[in-house]
């Protein structure tokens, strides 16, 4: 605006129309005079994605779409529909540094870390998209798309604050959850946060010895280090903690892991949530019918608060990383 030799104020009318009125064409944006919607549509592109592709779950309780930054990487969202909420589900980064051994995104190796803008424009999609469909918004964001947010800490947190802000998309903190395989600085950075947004843990495994082989992040971060800065977290914000355990049949599920499970979670404030795994192609299966509320039972007769979150994606390659995986031809 400054550029344009106009006062700040128009900024503010820009970025209340983009955020609130979920706006996609300068043109739209009636607040401002025609000359400089033009001067803007000349300069800029409001929106930093481009949808590709698209894939809808039977019964529509989850959508996935393929996208495009301006310089042709591809990003990942869920939109998943269950239970009264709207939650969209975030990338961070194009493709991940961390190489889980499950992981569809950690296979693409890291392209780039994504800009709080391309964060926040993965929520507007479905906020438009929602907003289409009888006026319904988004409930929930969780960032636990492609990529390792505390990797990419600032624009991490920028795109929560954006999402969070009152003048803008105005989505409260605690409905706001961000995922970490455990980057210790970065859980110790985000306990010292102002706005009380949510963090979650992404365990899948119980012992240094597994862990070091599913998550290789764990030889950096091993688990005692990982639960000690769960601590500090829980006592610096009183806040509940999640941890999330993607179910690989045979392998974290074992009874060794369910006990070493239990003794690092039963705690106060401390929840689990299993999730069967979706299967990429690789070497892993997905717990058979019935398994996982079995381990669910195990654990909570030992203690521990703990659910089974059921994804509504299986059936649209909503593991993230996939749908970007196979349009890069891995
Ligand atoms: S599971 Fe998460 S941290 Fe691990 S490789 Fe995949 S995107 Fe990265």
């Amino acid at each position: 605006m400054a550029e344009l030799g106009e006062p700040p104020y128009r900024a503010r009318q820009v970025y209340e129309a983009l955020s609130r009125g979920l706006v996609t064409d300068f043109a739209a944006v009636t607040t401002l005079p025609l000359a400089l919607r033009q001067a803007l549509a000349e300069r800029l592109s409001p929106v930093s994605l481009t949808e590709v592709e698209a894939r809808v779950a039977p019964k529509g309780t989850a959508r996935k779409t393929l996208f495009t930054t301006a310089d042709g990487h591809p990003v990942e969202a869920v939109l998943m529909l269950v239970a009264g909420r709207a939650t969209v589900c975030v990338s961070t980064q194009v493709g991940c540094a961390v190489g889980c051994a499950f992981c569809a995104s950690g296979r693409l190796g890291l392209r780039r870390d994504l800009t709080a803008e391309e964060i926040v424009d993965q929520v507007l999609h479905f906020a438009r998209l929602l907003h289409g469909d009888g006026d319904r918004r988004i409930t929930n964001v969780v960032f636990m798309g492609m990529g390792e947010p505390f990797h990419t800490y600032d624009e991490t947190l920028r795109a929560c604050r954006l999402l969070n802000d009152p003048d803008g998309f105005g989505l409260a903190a605690r409905h706001i959850s961000v995922s970490t395989v455990g980057v210790v600085p970065g859980i110790d950075r985000f306990a010292a946060e102002p706005l009380q947004l949510n963090l979650a843990v992404s365990l899948h495994a119980a012992t240094d010895e597994l862990r070091d082989r599913l998550v290789p992040l764990n030889r950096t971060y091993p688990l005692d280090r990982v639960f000690a800065a769960c601590d500090r977290y829980v006592k610096a914000t009183r806040r509940k903690l999640l941890f999330e355990y993607v179910v690989l049949r045979g392998v974290n599920d074992t009874p060794a892991q369910i006990t070493a499970l239990a003794q690092r979670l039963r705690r106060p404030l401390y929840h689990l949530n299993l999730i069967a795994y979706n299967e990429t192609g690789g070497a892993f299966t997905r717990p058979v019918a019935g398994e996982i509320e079995a381990m669910r039972d195990r654990l909570e007769r030992m203690g521990v608060s703990v659910t089974v979150r059921h994804s509504p994606g299986g059936d649209i390659e909503a593991a993230c990383g996939q749908l970007a995986l196979r349009h890069e031809g891995g």
